[in-house]
Order: C-alpha cells, then structure tokens, then sequence
C-alpha cells in the first residue's frame, strides 16, 4: 500500500458499532470491565485509548516502523525518550537543535548530571565515531536542521552511533515521513512534534515516537504509561484529520518553496538563502539521497538584525509567528524567537536570520508579499 492510502485508511477502519466512516473521539477516561481484569483492551485512558490507538497505528505505518507512541506535545516525547538515558550517562546531540531540545538538554538534563556533546551537522556526518564511546546511550539528531537547514548523513551518523551501542533518535518534525523516513536509514527511534506538518493546521499540540524495535516500543509504553504524557482523544483526532492530506499540502508546500527560495536568492538585499533544494546549498546531495523532496522551510540571512526586524514586521500574508507546517504561511526570527535560549550557547543563530515556513496560498502572493516587504 502506498504512503498516501495508508495515510488515510492504516488504523481508520469505520466504527464496527455504526458504520461511522471517521474514527470517533472516544471522549472518556475509564472503561467498564465485565470482570475483574476483562475488557475490550482498554482500562484506562492514561494508558490506551481507542482514537489514540488509531493514530500510534496510523503514524507508525508511514514512518515504515512496527510500533508508534503518541504524546502530549514533540517535548513530551522528548522527555519520555529522556528516560531511556540516565544521570552521568552521555548524549551527542547536533548543535542545530530545536530551541525547546536544546534548552531541554542544557538547563534541565545537564544540570542533572547528564552529560551532552553537541556536535555541528557536518560533524555529525562524517566524525561522529570520534565523540562517542560506551557511555554514549543516545545520538540526537534532526535532519534538516532547525533553524539553519544543514543536513546529517543519516546512514553514516547511525553506523558510528551502533558502533559504540549508541541509539539514534531522529527528530523527522521537519521533513515528515513523507519526505524521509529515518529508521529505513538506520535509526532507532524517530520523533515528531505532530504539532506542525502531521497536524498540518496550527491547531493542536502534540508529539509522537516511533520504532521497529520491540523491546523499545514496550520500555516507552511502559514510560508513556508511567510519566503521563499523553494526548487527548481530541488531539489525536485532529492529528488523524491533518495526516490524510498530509502528502498533497506537503507537495504543495515544497513546490512553492524552491520558488520562493530562487526568487530570494536573486533578491539584491537578500545576503545567502538556505533551502537544501537549491543545487548551491552545501546539504543538497546528502538531502538528495536521503529524501523525497526537500521540504516546506526556507531560511535566509539580510544585512542586519534591524532590517531583518523590520522585514518580518511588514509581511501581510506570512503572519510573524513560532511553529511551521501549517497551512498558513509563517515568518519570523529565531534569534529573538523559537531559539532565543541558544543565545549565549557559540553556535547562536544569526541575528540577521529570517525563517520562512511556507504554507499553502499563491505562491504568486506570497512572493508579492515578501517582495513588497524587502523593498519598503
Ligand atoms: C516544534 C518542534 C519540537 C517541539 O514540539 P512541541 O510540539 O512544540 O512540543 C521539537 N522538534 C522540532 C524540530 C520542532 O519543530
């Protein structure tokens, strides 16, 4: 079955009780038991529920992988991966993390006695087995990066990472799994804040894990179970509704995206554009190999900090805002926004930075748009 079908079909049979083609939001905390300890498979709705269910089945399907876990949120899931790794134990994580990762690893988890490296993206690629040894329980690492769009060699981080017993963690919020699918290039476990492509419409939270291994899929239902992360069956409800179209907004998004990257990179008061569709960008054959297409986020840099304030005030249709892969276009400024706690860290984003997440109007008028907004 193609991506597309089971995106709409994996985990949606229609409702056995009514016919309803939709998969209900089963809107209750508890289950009535016939006995003690005899029930349909549900107890209690911390522990399973029949519409997050189907998600995990869902979204597990797409990424190519035996067992998925849904979240309260991408760091709920985060956190819950967390537990896999203990005090004085070692994690390698790219330096062009998520804001929210990184303020996550440096102000909770280090000062607990965890111990990070982070590594830049080509680092990653091509000198991990010099970080790593057998303390290194996790390898951490997204692909495109946030927000500098730089690419990790997948294949080549897991094989050093498996080399010394690491497990590899893919944070795929960026690309989706229909642009690439992480565990088919080694990893061990992929991550998604379902809040931005999978839910597709800016208008839920949430996160999720997948994996093949059997082992670790029962240790994180065990840890999903016992931390108490987990999503509302309304949550998971609109995450389902944002996946079946998520391959057509995905397509779309990507298309006006190399447009509006090549129009940036012929702008006079544009400085550099990073998109890894743009044959000039340092990712593009790494990003060739490992994905479908090159994704819906652009990022480029202006002269200064002031007129890139300037710029991402002015825009009409991208609306200055955190978050990316909804259906509506989406400018703003990492330095001063989704990554102001990597300010002080050396590998602190440009101030100058301008991130774009393009979404599904006219490309034409998004153009105009930024267009009129560079040359005011
Ligand atoms: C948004 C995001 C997260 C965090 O997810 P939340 O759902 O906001 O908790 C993690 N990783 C990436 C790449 C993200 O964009």
């Amino acid at each position: 079955m193609k991506f597309e079908t089971k995106a709409v079909h994996v985990g949606q049979e229609p409702d056995s009780a009514t016919g309803a083609i939709t998969t209900p939001i089963y809107q209750t905390s508890t289950f009535v038991q016939d006995a003690v300890g005899v029930h349909k498979g549900y107890d209690y709705a911390r522990v399973g529920n029949p519409t997050r269910t189907a998600l995990q089945e869902v979204l597990a399907a797409l990424e190519g992988a035996a067992h998925g876990h849904a979240f309260s949120s991408g760091l709920g899931a985060a956190t819950t991966l967390m537990h896999l790794v203990s005090p004085g134990e070692h994690v390698v994580s790219v330096n062009d993390v998520y804001g929210g990762i990184y303020r996550m690893f440096s102000q909770v988890y280090e000062p607990k006695g965890y111990r990070f490296t982070f590594l830049a993206p080509q680092e990653m690629s091509t000198g991990l087995a010099e970080h790593v040894d057998e303390q290194t329980k996790l390898v951490w690492l997204e692909s495109p990066t946030n927000p500098l769009l730089n690419l990790v060699d997948i294949r080549a981080a897991a094989e050093a990472a498996h080399a010394v017993g690491a497990l590899v963690v893919v944070d795929n919020t960026f690309a989706s799994p229909y642009l690439q699918q992480p565990l088919e290039l080694g990893a061990d476990l992929v991550l998604h804040s379902t809040t931005k492509y999978l839910g597709g419409h800016s208008d839920v939270v949430g996160g999720f894990v997948a994996t093949s291994s059997e082992g670790l899929s029962e240790r994180l239902a065990f840890l999903q179970k016992s931390l108490g992360a987990v999503p509302g069956p309304f949550d998971c409800w609109l995450v389902l509704r944002g996946v079946k179209t998520l391959a057509v907004r995905m397509d779309r998004q990507c298309e006006s995206a190399v447009t509006i990257a090549s129009v940036l990179e012929r702008h006079p008061r544009v400085e550099s554009v990073l998109y890894p569709g743009l044959p000039s960008h340092p990712g593009h054959a790494i990003a060739a190999t490992q994905m479908r297409n090159f994704g819906a986020m652009v990022s480029f840099t202006l002269g200064n900090e002031e007129e890139a304030s300037a710029v991402v005030a002015r825009t009409k249709i991208w609306k200055l805002a955190e978050s990316l892969g909804g259906v509506e276009s989406l400018i703003e400024l990492p330095a001063r926004m989704t990554h102001a706690s990597t300010a002080d860290a050396p590998f602190a984003v440009p101030p100058s930075l301008i991130r774009l997440s393009v979404g599904l109007e006219a490309a034409e008028d998004l153009i105009d748009d930024l267009e009129a907004a560079l040359s005011a």
